[in-house]
């Protein structure tokens, strides 16, 4: 009954509205925090899981040893590779193809990499008008890689001071 009563005079005073309009009243003159993007921008983690590149060592050799850890670790199943023995008997893939429409950008398969091979950049901004651009090869991935190392080296050796 007291309930009743309670939500009747809630309802006539119209109190659950003036909340609401308390809540609006307390972020009118709090500090703006839109920004206006592209000239601004937020900043970003050094761990920001952007698009995926494929590392090389400062030799010019590719790190990827071909363990398919990544593959296996994959839950979208994103990530195709073959591979075959070199002359020189080391192993590396002869295809490493990911699916950006099927990968989710858990960082699975950055953390699965013994060699720190497979990474995921601060990238964010670009696009495919097409399914099939945005399924990125391994000659793509090692372009990215050869683009962004420098960045890439420093927001792995920036993370690795909270390990
Ligand atoms: S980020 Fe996750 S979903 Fe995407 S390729 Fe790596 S493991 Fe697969
Ligand atoms: S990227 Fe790393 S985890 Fe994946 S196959 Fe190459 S070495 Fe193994």
């Amino acid at each position: 009954m007291i309930s009743t009563i309670k939500r009747f005079f809630n309802t006539f005073l119209l109190i659950e509205l003036l909340k609401g309009l308390a809540v609006t009243g307390r972020h009118l003159f709090a500090r703006k925090i839109t920004i206006q993007y592209p000239d601004e921008r937020t900043p970003q983690s050094p761990r920001f899981r952007g698009l995926h590149a494929q590392r090389r060592y400062a030799n010019g050799e590719e790190r990827c040893i071909a363990c398919k850890l990544c593959e296996a670790v994959c839950p979208a199943m994103a990530i195709t590779i073959e591979s075959a023995q070199r002359a020189d008997g080391t192993r590396r893939t002869t295809r490493y193809d990911i699916d950006l429409t099927k990968c989710i950008f858990c960082g699975f398969c950055e953390e699965a990499c013994p060699v720190d091979a497979i990474v995921e950049t601060r990238i964010f901004e670009y696009h495919g008008e097409r399914r099939g651009d945005l399924y990125y090869t391994k000659a793509m991935l090692l372009a990215v890689g050869d683009q962004y190392e420098a960045q890439i080296a420093a927001d792995r050796a920036a993370d690795a001071k909270y390990r």
